[in-house]
């Protein structure tokens, strides 16, 4: 039997059963018409809105107040967050290298709203590098000496995936994917290298490609990230903006998003059966045996007539290509 659920309405002054309807809101807020979707609560006598459970008031005006800095081009606090990330320091120092109070930032995590300059100033660090670093060097006395070396340490790393274009691609995965091991990775790159051919015909990651005993691998990359062994690989940097994709088209982020969304789904280890299945890679191992190291490289030219023949340029293609290619071991 299905559970009831009652909440108090406030114009019948009892509690009442409800329905709980996505609507679009428009409310008044500082001076703005704010639009937003909420899952509203209404009463199912005379359809006041009614709060369905202890959260949906915090629910709703955290809502409200994400669209609010939407409109106004406030910056939200996932993306302070990621400024945090990217440049390995804390609430406190962030404030200090902004110039703003020290407690700013963590205000804004307690609910506070950034005024338009502040948020300016913060939208820049996310996305200029170079600003963030100088306003470093401005206020060096102002920050602790191991928070300095941290930071000029992570910033030379930052420098290095700006100039980078395979880099690049790796931290996008990395990113946008919770866990992904290095084992993982040399697949998802190899496949979003592929889909790429498919998608807009051009080779995308110029590093050379070899015919590994476990799949395609390319050593620029897993000699940087073998260390994580059969871990996550975590850099800690989790950030897109800024000089993090300055190397990589829109179209090729498209195709990296739709290896993600289809053989991101999968385990390590069912990527690597369905790479074992992929030709360009069996042409290679041609006379190793199964446990046999090797180091042949990949003809680039067979993985782009082995994609496109395959048609690997859309999410629905993708995903009955995986299904063949499991069916078939
Ligand atoms: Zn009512």
């Amino acid at each position: 039997m299905k559970e009831i659920k009652y909440a108090y309405c406030n114009e019948c002054e009892d509690l009442v059963e409800f329905d709980v309807i996505e609507q679009n809101i428009t409310e008044q807020y500082k001076g703005e018409n704010v639009k937003f979707k909420f899952r509203t609560g209404r009463c199912r006598y005379c359809g006041s809105e009614v709060a369905t459970d202890v959260d949906y008031n915090t629910r709703r005006s955290k809502a409200k107040i994400k669209a609010y800095k939407q409109l106004k081009g406030i910056i939200k606090l996932d993306e302070i967050s990621e400024i945090l990330e990217k440049y390995d320091i804390g609430k406190e120092a962030l404030a200090d290298i902004a110039g703003f109070g020290k407690v700013t930032i963590k205000r804004y995590y307690e609910g506070f709203i950034p005024a338009k300059e502040y948020s300016d100033r913060l939208l820049e660090f996310l996305n200029k590098e170079s600003s963030f670093i100088n306003a470093v060097e401005i206020s060096k006395n102002k920050v602790k000496p191991v928070t300095y070396r941290k930071i000029t340490a992570r910033y030379e790393r930052l420098c290095e995936i700006g100039n980078s274009k395979t880099e690049q691609i790796v931290n996008y995965i990395v990113t946008q994917l919770e866990e992904v091991t290095p084992l993982a990775l040399e697949k998802l790159l190899a496949f979003s290298n592929g889909v790429n051919y498919a998608l807009n015909g051009d080779r995308m990651i110029d590093e050379e490609c070899q015919a590994w005993q476990h799949g395609p691998v390319y050593p620029v990359v897993y000699n940087k990230y073998k260390k994580f062994g059969y871990k996550p690989i975590d850099d800690g940097i989790h950030s897109s903006h800024g000089c993090m994709l300055s190397k990589v088209s829109q179209e090729e982020l498209k195709a990296i998003d739709m290896v993600l969304d289809t053989f991101g789904l999968y385990s390590p280890k069912t990527l690597e059966t369905i790479s074992h299945k992929q030709t360009p890679w069996i042409e290679k191992r041609r006379g190793y045996g199964p446990k046999e190291a090797s180091h042949e490289v990949i003809d680039e030219k067979a993985v782009k007539v082995y994609y496109i023949q395959n048609k690997l340029n859309s999410e629905e293609q993708i995903m009955k290509y995986i299904l063949e290619c499991l069916k078939r071991v």
